[in-house]
């Protein structure tokens, strides 16, 4: 019997896998939409999770203040730690670096000109200082400090992946999701409607439904392998198709951002929690052999590996559809922009946040489905542009890798950005788009894409002015960063490790 007055043609949803994409899948819908469906979420022992997707974007954060989710909680449980940005290595020449920070560039001004106008203005004329000393994140993660207390400030996480799942499983099963280990060996097609019937597992199980969230990973084995929609091959534009990766004990204690450094293939990753850390190798196999990854990514890390390492291969690219009849794809099973900005599970929530937004409770009709895959694939294409840049507008010519990345046609739409920025720093943030502009601003100038000119606005503040406020700015943002307390001490304080887990860093008193 239905447990719901409701009379609604979608109330049965089975979730297919338990990664990531399952459980923030299942938790949601069964938080905000619980007492209106039926929730069972199917996964098998027998195939692993990637394993992977530790580094995460400030939208996390109002995911789970949707969700209610207690942070201290969470953070303790995934033994997470704060992430401020990005440090990129090696980038645009071999011996630079810079940060991708989560903030805001410079104070908010009432001037109709973004920040750095007024940052290049003060560079043509010899004093500005860097970019990056305008915003407080950056300051906070070059000098591993960080509080809540001292006002906002732009932030996301570090997390531990298998006991993040574990985490968001002990909020959704008690909330009333119902869990069945099993494998599922077929699909079954409704004849008249096309529409998913059932899944039937392996011991014969019949799950049946009326919505089915496909999050089996790569396989995409609801919406790709039994409907049948094509995925949308990306990969002559985002050449890194395959990655290595290891946990290691942490030599230090951790830092409040991620690091990706590039190689002559790609780029390594190094992501600190309160445990371990989390390292891979990321790269085109062109150029170099998962053998050769293997050994360099064990030669690169600094501290003792404590798994085996494993291989993973990928394609950067989405299905034409992310919504087909009554199947949602979400998380691998819909698509991968491969993992620079972390983005992955960005996309996910973003997607069940609009799933539940726009919940076909009285069926899965047409003019719904278009405008979901219509933003669905607005976001991919955007991030995806925002990736191919950080390849593509680089001085290396070290290794074949760089200079077919350098020397590669690229996307319509980035070349206009790229062109808009070069000719007088001009950038823009697309509705459904992940990436701000300070985030294109801090990407462009560290890849060392210098504009010609910039917004005359800028150029009408008088000189003594613009100097004393660019150092009224700075010095603001050193003193504040300089009362904060350490990385490591907020951590201890805010969120220690949940008792079973050993935390290998000792924390500042
Ligand atoms: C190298 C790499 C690095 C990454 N780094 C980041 C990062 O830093 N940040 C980020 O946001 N994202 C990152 N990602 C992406 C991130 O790992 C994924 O988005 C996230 O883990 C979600 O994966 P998933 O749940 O879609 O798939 P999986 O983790 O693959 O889960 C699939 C689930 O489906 C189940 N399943 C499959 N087939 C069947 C079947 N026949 N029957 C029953 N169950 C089945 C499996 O048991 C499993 O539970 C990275 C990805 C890669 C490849």
């Amino acid at each position: 019997m239905s447990k719901n007055p409701l009379n609604q043609k979608v109330r049965r949803v089975v979730v297919c896998g338990g990664g990531t994409a399952g459980w923030v899948t299942a938790t949601a819908l069964v938080r905000h939409l619980g007492p209106l469906l039926d929730i069972t979420l199917i996964e098998s022992d027998e195939i692993s999770t990637v394993g992977v997707g530790e580094s995460t974007v400030p939208t996390f954060r109002s995911f789970h203040d949707f969700m209610g989710i207690d942070e201290r909680k969470f953070m303790s449980e995934s033994l997470a730690t704060i992430k401020l940005g990005i440090e990129f290595r090696d980038w645009a020449r071999i011996g630079d670096r810079y940060i991708h920070p989560f903030g805001v560039l410079g104070k908010r001004v009432s001037w109709m000109s973004d920040f750095h106008h007024f940052w290049l203005h003060a560079r043509s004329k010899g004093f500005g200082g860097e970019l990056g000393e305008y915003c407080l994140e950056w300051v906070a993660g070059e000098a591993n400090r960080f509080t809540k207390s001292m006002g906002p400030i732009g932030y996301a996480y570090h997390l531990d992946a298998a006991r993040y799942v574990r985490f968001l499983r002990g909020l959704a099963e008690p909330a009333g999701v119902k869990r069945i280990e099993g494998k599922i060996r077929n699909v079954e097609l409704d004849t008249d409607s096309g529409n998913i019937a059932a899944v039937v597992l392996e011991d014969e199980t019949r799950v049946a439904g009326d919505l089915f969230v496909d999050c089996t990973g790569f396989r995409s084995l609801l919406l790709g392998q039994a409907l049948g929609v094509e995925f949308e091959d990306w990969g002559h534009w985002v050449t890194t198709n395959s990655a290595v990766a290891v946990q290691s004990r942490s030599p230090n204690p951790p830092g409040p951002y991620t690091t990706c450094f590039a190689h002559e293939a790609g780029w390594r990753w190094r992501i600190p929690l309160q445990h371990r850390e989390g390292n891979g190798i990321v790269f085109c196999n062109e150029f170099m052999s998962e053998d050769e990854a293997c050994a360099k990514l064990l030669a690169d890390i600094e501290g003792e590996p404590l798994v085996d390492p494993w291989s993973l291969r990928f394609k950067t690219g989405m299905r034409r559809k992310t919504w087909y009849r009554n199947c949602v794809a979400l998380g691998l099973a819909n698509g991968f922009i491969e993992p620079l900005e972390s983005t992955s599970i960005h996309l996910m929530m973003t997607a069940v946040t609009r799933l539940i937004e726009d919940f076909p409770f009285d069926g899965c009709h047409d003019a719904l489905l278009a405008r979901f895959n219509d933003k669905s694939r607005q976001e991919f294409e955007h991030i995806r542009d925002f990736i191919i840049l950080h390849y593509h507008v680089t001085e290396r010519d070290d290794s074949g890798f760089w200079k077919r990345n350098r020397a590669m046609e690229i996307p319509d739409s980035l070349a206009a950005r790229i062109a808009l920025w070069r000719e007088d720093g001009r950038a823009f943030q697309m509705p459904y788009e992940l990436f701000r502009v300070d985030s294109w601003a801090m990407i462009l100038t560290g890849q060392r894409v210098m504009p010609q000119g910039y917004h005359r606005l800028a150029a009408m503040m008088p000189h003594d002015q613009l100097r004393e406020q660019l150092a009224t700015m700075r010095r603001e943002i050193a003193d504040k960063v300089a009362a904060m307390p350490t990385h490591p001490d907020f951590l201890k304080h805010h969120c220690p490790a949940a008792a079973e887990a050993e935390p290998r860093f000792a924390a500042a008193e």
